[in-house]
């Protein structure tokens, strides 16, 4: 089962971590080695037991936390050639790099991962979709606007966690910053706007697509009912009112959750108490009786933090042909 987990996100810093069975894969260190521990601890992960970093690009908000998380833990870290080298330069701790082209697809034990580029104002910037046996998470952190190959590679995902950095409106209005960052910002290489991200989120939207995290948010130039309304409404006008939308936060990490939509619940009742499970309830009594709809039985489950014990078995490695989706 694949599972992901926003720890934090904003111009503060960034880190994900998304597991597949014991495969336990940071994205990006850009929150302070105290605070990832912490935050990993949180949502019931080990730090000492990651398989793996993956970096997005070398900007601090990115990649700020590794040196010193690498100085006591020894993980494997993933990053193109280019933002290995910049990113080299600021680390004193041996970090046990791995290098990939951008475009490249490679896999950590049955997690495969697919990498592709993205415009952003960093050495070799890209995004990532990590898929399990059945599901996918998309990565898109950090990018100017929307690319074609970005629509291609993210199209299907079930779950995405996309930057929704600010609102145009705010921005305009933003007292606080000085024209040449407002322009940084908004350029073809610096952040998405709500309106930008909401385009793209239908456009890769499909039938499978169950949450989009929304990151990056700036605290002053927008907020996260102001993100999240316009993501939703894009979606409900697109036919896809069903998407868990929110926001991804600075300061805690969202628990640990399923990628995909809940598999149909089995339903094994004896037939003597079958009619019962179909009956509505008095409408008086309609707020305290428990829903028995799939949807309401799933966000029971999957919106709690999940117990070791609930963990499938270690994934076998994947063979090519059941990487279908
Ligand atoms: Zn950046
Ligand atoms: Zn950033």
């Amino acid at each position: 089962m694949l599972r992901f987990s926003v720890l934090g996100s904003g111009s503060s810093g960034n880190s994900a971590v998304v597991c597949f069975g014991d495969t336990r894969v940071l994205i990006d260190a850009g929150l302070s080695a105290r605070q990832l521990c912490l935050r990993l601890e949180a949502i019931g992960i080990d730090p000492n037991s990651l398989t793996a970093i993956v970096l997005t690009h070398e900007h601090g908000d990115h990649a700020g936390g590794l040196d010193v998380f690498c100085r006591k833990r020894a993980p494997l870290v993933y990053a193109t050639s280019h933002t290995c080298e910049m990113v080299a330069e600021t680390v004193r701790s041996r970090v046990a790099w791995r290098k990939f082209e951008a475009g490249e697809t490679f896999a950590i034990e049955g997690l495969r991962i697919e990498t592709f580029s993205v415009p952003h104002d960093a050495v070799d910037p890209v995004g990532f979709v990590f898929r399990g046996e059945r599901t996918a998470v998309g990565v898109l952190s950090d990018v100017g606007h929307v690319t074609a190959l970005i629509r291609e590679r993210l199209r299907g995902v079930d779950s995405l966690f996309v930057e929704s950095n600010y609102d145009e409106l705010m921005l305009q209005n933003d007292t606080k910053r000085p024209w040449s960052t407002k322009q940084r910002i908004s350029s073809r290489h610096g952040h998405l706007s709500n309106d930008q991200t909401a385009e793209l989120v239908v456009e890769i939207a499909s039938e499978r697509l169950h949450r989009v995290v929304l990151g990056h948010l700036s605290r002053d130039c927008n907020a996260p009912e102001v993100a999240t309304a316009a993501i939703r409404q894009r979606l409900e006008r697109a036919g896809f009112p069903g998407v868990d939308v929110e926001c991804a936060r600075q300061k805690e990490a969202l628990p640990l959750r399923d990628a995909g939509h809940p598999a149909p619940p089995v339903t094994e009742a004896a037939p003597e108490e079958a009619p019962l499970l179909l009956r509505e309830p008095p409408a008086e009594y309609g707020n305290a009786t428990p829903s028995r709809s799939p949807r309401a039985a799933h966000h029971g489950a999957a919106d709690g933090r999940r117990s070791k014990r609930s963990e499938p078995a270690p994934p076998t490695p994947l063979r090519q042909a059941e990487w279908v989706f």
